[in-house]
């Protein structure tokens, strides 16, 4: 892996700048990815009570993985 300004890789797509880990997108009208995308925005949060990075990685995981017929 490369970081040098100047060497881009044709066909890649531009990185976001910013450092942020990736947003899992839960199904729309999913009740049980909404409600572990609402269990992962409190696992994310540093402030809230609930703030566990590792958990929030698996609760991810699982949206990301939620099966959806028609999809
Ligand atoms: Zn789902």
């Amino acid at each position: 892996m490369s970081c040098e300004p100047g060497s881009t890789v044709e066909g890649e797509k531009d990185e976001a700048p910013t450092s942020f880990p990736p947003i899992p997108r839960p199904a729309r009208g999913c009740d049980v990815c909404g409600a572990l995308f609402a269990q992962w925005l409190r696992l994310r949060d540093p402030r809230s009570d609930a703030y566990d990075r590792a958990e929030a990685a698996a609760v991810e995981r699982e949206i990301q993985l939620h099966p959806h017929a028609g999809e």
